[in-house]
């Protein structure tokens, strides 16, 4: 389960910002996630909740917002969301091509902002 490490990591950024501004309570953090960053929601707000419960931390809302996949054909350079919208390799809408695209957002996972008392 890859979003223990995920959290862990998100933890140790927002201590970090918290010490740099100075603030001792976490209200709010929103992380954005790439569709292809193969992060389970559910399974993030629970190791964030576990890992924060006996801690200062505790009782923060983990706000998550899911970015589409938006890719880029490298024969026309159209921009689509491929459907399924997992997919990598999906056929242009404009000209057919299925390879070879550039992945332009979906692979994203980083804090969006973070709210501190
Ligand atoms: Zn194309």
């Amino acid at each position: 389960m890859h979003e223990l490490s995920i959290a862990q990591s998100l933890l140790a950024l927002i201590e970090d910002e918290m010490a740099k501004h100075g603030k001792e309570k976490l209200i709010t953090v929103k992380v954005r996630h790439g569709r292809l960053s193969s992060v389970v929601p559910e399974a993030l707000s629970m190791a964030f909740e576990v890992m924060t419960a006996d801690s200062r931390l505790a009782g923060a809302a983990l706000v998550m917002e899911e970015t589409p996949v938006l890719l880029r054909c490298r024969d026309c350079s159209r921009e689509f969301t491929p459907d399924p919208p997992t997919a990598a390799f999906a056929p242009c809408p404009g000209c057919g091509q299925e390879l070879g695209h550039t992945v332009v957002s979906g692979r994203e996972l980083y804090i969006e902002y973070l709210e501190l008392e």
